[in-house]
This record gives structure tokens, sequence and C-alpha cells, in this order.
């Protein structure tokens, strides 16, 4: 069996900001993600030779270090800056300008650019769920779903909180399980819709919708690309529309209904060419920890990292990770760790 000093599940931003910072340490890390993909719900739908994010909509970097980053990823040309407007839509239906304006980044390639940037030199495992943590033998066993597994001397569980709970069952700290309970998440369902090209341009780029029944965020998403071919939109609804379709087997007349909703404003909206439609079970976490972080109280190391760990965005998961490698390697050789990592990976 494979064994490595630090296993990381979950190659969204904490993980991979976790791993790729513990790896330039030295560390032998290893990254298992149960998708193909990497980058988590930073992701980029492939359809119809053009692409769509219809997880992340766009960052907006407030912390010195996120922001560090989002320039590095600028000049790797991988960001850039989207738009400063984001319309919204009133209690009336009307959509109004905004009040306030300020940067909003984007990715000409699609999301899962910065996914791919941060696992550079990665020994990553794809398309493996791990099903179960155990300590078995002084050593952590991760069982993956096709029955193969690794072994770690430390772990590092950087997914949604419900996720990490149902494969550190085996853990006997009640603190540490209860807190993982306490956090749940909002859902969101995502329609990606294309559109022949020759409809004509609109005066803005993406509205969002806090007052609407069933819509939150309506995106002329193909608007981020610097030569789009086809016109593309993701729609995304709201939390409570959500939980209503979260269960539905065919998704295709829900995304269909988002469609119907957002073409009160384009009425071609409702006959798009091809519509994909996406489930984020996870989206969003309601009431996070206000740690960065949460260790298990557990004779090998055990911490887990993500979004839900200090707020709700990709920010919070990027400081997460960070936080994360910093107490790993205090718990292990305290080696020095370069504080701004991502300005030593090549940019690919
Ligand atoms: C529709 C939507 C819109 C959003 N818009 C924005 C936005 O505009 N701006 C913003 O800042 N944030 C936005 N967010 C939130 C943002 O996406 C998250 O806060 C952030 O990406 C979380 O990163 P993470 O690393 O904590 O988790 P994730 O990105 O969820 O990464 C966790 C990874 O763990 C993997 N995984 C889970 N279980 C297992 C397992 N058992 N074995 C192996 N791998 C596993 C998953 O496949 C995933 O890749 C949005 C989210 C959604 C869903």
């Amino acid at each position: 069996m494979t064994h490595f000093e630090i296993a990381v599940v979950g190659a969204g931003m904490a993980g991979l900001t976790c791993a790729q910072q513990l790896h330039q340490a030295g560390y032998m890390v290893a990254v298992v993600e149960k998708s193909r993909g990497l980058g988590g719900r930073l992701a980029t739908r492939r359809l119809e030779g053009t692409h769509a994010d219809h997880g992340v909509c766009y960052l907006k970097p407030k912390d010195d270090r996120f922001k560090s980053l989002v320039n590095t990823l600028v000049d790797c040309a991988i960001l850039q800056i989207w738009t400063d407007t984001i319309h919204e839509l009133d209690m009336n239906g009307q959509i109004q300008e905004p009040r306030e304006r300020s940067s909003r980044y984007a990715s000409p390639m699609g999301f899962s650019a910065i996914g791919k940037f941060l696992a550079t030199g990665l020994h990553l495992i794809q398309n493996q769920r791990v099903e179960t943590i155990e300590l078995i033998d002084q050593k952590w066993h991760l069982q993956f779903e096709n029955n193969s597994a690794i072994t770690a001397d430390s772990v590092i569980v950087a997914t949604p909180a419900p996720q990490a709970l149902t494969i550190l069952e085996s853990i006997s700290d009640l603190d540490f399980l209860q807190k993982l309970k306490s956090v749940q998440y909002s859902a969101c369902i995502a329609a990606i819709a294309l559109y022949p090209d020759e409809i004509h341009s609109l005066d803005w780029k993406a509205i969002v919708c806090p007052h609407d029944s069933d819509l939150g965020w309506i995106a002329l998403d193909s608007s981020k690309q610097n030569s789009a071919s086809q016109l593309v939109f993701v729609v995304q609804s709201n939390a409570a529309f959500a939980d209503r379709h979260l269960d539905t087997t065919d998704l295709q007349p829900v995304g269909q209904h988002l469609l119907n909703k957002a073409a009160q404003f384009l009425p071609w909206l409702s006959t798009p060419q091809v519509l994909q439609v996406h489930r984020w079970r996870y989206a969003f976490p309601i009431q996070p920890l206000s740690e960065k972080y949460l260790t298990a109280n557990t004779e090998l190391p055990l911490i887990c990292a993500g979004d839900w760990c200090g707020g709700d965005r990709v920010e919070s998961a990027f400081l997460s990770g960070l936080a994360t490698a910093e107490q790993m390697n205090s718990q292990l050789q305290q080696r020095p760790l370069n504080e701004e990592f991502w300005s030593a990976t090549p940019c690919g």
C-alpha cells in the first residue's frame, strides 16, 4: 500500500492551497479527489466547444494574501477583471444599476484553471472517492470507493463539513464530530444554457436577484471569455428553490423553469440550443465556524479545512488552507513555509 507523509482529501481551493504549501516545504503529500476535475466548486463545464462557470461566479479579493494570489493569477493570464458592475433585480422586477462598483475577477479559461495552477507538481489521485478514514496500526488508512487504499502519517480533510462527517465516523473525539455536525449548507441549482451568437448585445453582464422567489443569479457567462464564439448564460437558483428541487431525479424541467423565469428580461432565454443543469448540494455554508481549521484530538494529526472554517467564499477556503498548512507544519517538523508559495508556482 502506498504511504505518504500527508494525505489531503479534496482538491478544492482549501485542499490545494494547503497541499501546495506543504509540498513546497518538502513534505510528501498526496491529494485525493473524487471528481475528474480540479478546483471543487471553482468549477467549469465544457460544452459544445465552449465553457461556463456553473459554480463560483467571480472573485472579489479583500485579504492582502488573497489579493497577492489573484495578482499572480492575473500575471499568469489565468484571471482578469471581468466587470465592476453587477446589476440588481429590485422588488418590482426591474433591473437596477448597482449602488457600489468594484472590480470582480474571472477567468477567460474558466475558474477550474485556478485548480490546475494550484495543483502544479502535486501527487494527485483523481476520480477516487475516500469512503472511510481510520487509524490502524499507527497509520491513517484512507479507504477508496474502488476498494484500493493509501496510508498516511497525517490527514487533512478539505471537503464540505457534511462530506467530512461521512468519512470520519470512526473518530472518537465527540466535540470534533459535534462541531462538524453543526455546519449546514444551503444548496443551489445551476442552469447552463447556450444560444446562437447572432443575438444582439446586452447592456449588462450579470444580475443578482435577492427578492425573486426562485432566481439567485443570471450571468452572460461568455462575457468572461476574450473572444467567445457562442453566447452562454448561467442562471443559478436561490437556496429556497434549490431545497424544493434538490432530490428531483430529472433536473431538465427544473433548469427550464429557471430559464423561463429569467426570460422576463430577455424572452429568447427560454429557448436555448443546449441546456445542462447542475445540482450543488453543498453550495454555501450556513453559520460557518469562527476558527480557520478544525483539529481532532487523535493520536496522529487530523485537521479539517474548507470555506466553512471562517467564512463561506473562495477567499475563506484559501485562508483556511493557509492556516491549516501552518497548523499541520507546527504539529510535524516545523519546516520553513513560504508565506507566498504561489509566487514560486510556475504559471503552467
Ligand atoms: C453556485 C455557486 C456559486 C458560488 N459563487 C461564489 C462566488 O461568486 N464567489 C466566491 O468567492 N464563492 C462562491 N461560491 C462559494 C465557493 O465556491 C466556495 O466557498 C469555495 O469554492 C469552497 O472551496 P473548498 O475548497 O472549501 O471546497 P470545495 O470547492 O467544495 O472542494 C472540496 C473538494 O472535495 C472533494 N470531495 C468531497 N468529498 C470527497 C471524498 N469523499 N473523497 C474525495 N474527494 C472529495 C469535492 O469533489 C471537491 O472537489 C459559490 C458556490 C456555488 C456552489
